[in-house]
């Protein structure tokens, strides 16, 4: 496994992270045996980031991913969010993540997170974010309760002006940089490297799409970007590559994000995924994928407020 400095932070992080929202179920009834067997397989296979959120599976995520780190607390750096508890359901405010730490805290088995992150930003008015729930997070980290902070979002201006109006450490951007979209090269990388930010990519199977797994039924993409990710699937397959590792060599080889985190909720995918980091990119296949979905890249789609969207 190789291993990167995460911006400023000096943390060193696995390029392959783990993603816990399945854990929660979140991608379909997952088996929580299974699902701790597969946190173990990663640790063995040198994965050392891993991130959740009380969101995922509203809490059922953090409950399973703190039993099964379990007594190797010490080997993962461990990152969980706030700010979001449901579908619908946002509360940035000081008092609410306040709480939310140390529900975080309990429910996870530990005394400290490594990674604390705002999630989901765009779901309020950008000033709640730089007033009340960064400098919240910050008073947080003077207690020791989190080593460093951040924020996530899909909406990449946002998190960038965010960014740059209040220092973060770490910014998590999911659905922006993978077969089928890269313009967080666009917005954020260009201000994450110059600042020494920390970046981080999430969802390199574009949450499902480019995988044998498909998408979850609640997938916000348009249908014909699904299509277009359904092609290069098959057209991988039918040459005996798996899109997967195609498509996480790809996050791979960015060069500026640290670690590109996963979902992965069995041992198999998690077997596979760490292989895919070894092994070299089938260049051919990467060139016909992208011409496969040419017509359809960096098609996203709404998220949060009418104010906060990107276009
Ligand atoms: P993803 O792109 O990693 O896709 C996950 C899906 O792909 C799951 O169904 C998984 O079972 C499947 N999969 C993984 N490896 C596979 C393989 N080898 N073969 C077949 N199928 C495979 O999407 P994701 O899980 O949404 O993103 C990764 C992680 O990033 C999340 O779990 C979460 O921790 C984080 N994330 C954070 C935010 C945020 O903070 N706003 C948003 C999205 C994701």
């Amino acid at each position: 496994m190789e291993y990167r400095t995460l911006g400023r932070t000096g943390l060193t992080v696995s390029k392959l992270g783990y993603g816990g929202s399945p854990l929660g179920d979140e991608f379909g009834a997952a088996d929580p045996l299974e699902g701790e067997r597969a946190v173990h397989c990663a640790l063995d296979l040198g994965i050392n980031y891993f991130d959740v959120a009380p969101y995922y599976g509203r809490t059922l995520a953090e409950t399973r991913l703190g039993a099964a780190l379990a007594g190797r607390r010490d080997k993962a750096i461990l990152a969980t969010k706030c700010g979001r508890y449901d579908v619908n359901g946002f509360d940035f405010s000081a008092a609410r993540i306040r709480r939310s730490v140390d529900e975080s805290l309990a429910r996870l088995r530990t005394d400290y997170l490594d990674v604390f992150l705002a999630h989901d930003i765009e779901f309020v008015h950008e000033s709640q974010i730089v007033d009340e729930a960064i400098p919240a997070m910050r008073a947080i980290q003077r207690e020791g309760k989190a080593r460093f902070i951040g924020i996530t979002g899909l909406q990449l201006n946002m998190l960038r002006r965010v960014a740059e109006a209040v220092p973060v450490d770490i910014v998590l951007s999911y659905c922006r940089y993978n077969l089928l979209m890269t313009d967080l090269d666009d917005v954020l990388t260009p201000f994450a490297k110059q600042q020494g930010v920390g970046l981080i990519n999430a969802s390199p199977l574009h949450m499902g799409i480019l995988s044998s797994s498909g998408p979850p039924p609640w997938h916000p993409a348009a249908a014909e970007v699904k299509e277009a990710g359904r092609r290069i699937v098959e057209f991988c397959e039918h040459h005996g590559v798996r899109a997967s590792d195609l498509a996480l060599q790809f996050a791979f080889a960015h060069p500026y994000v640290s670690t590109t985190l996963a979902g992965m909720p069995t041992v198999e995918q998690v077997r596979q995924n760490v292989a895919a980091a070894s092994n070299p990119m089938n260049e051919t296949m990467l060139a016909v994928s992208l011409a496969l979905s040419a017509n359809y890249k960096n098609r996203s789609w709404p998220s949060g407020l009418l104010e906060n969207q990107d276009a």
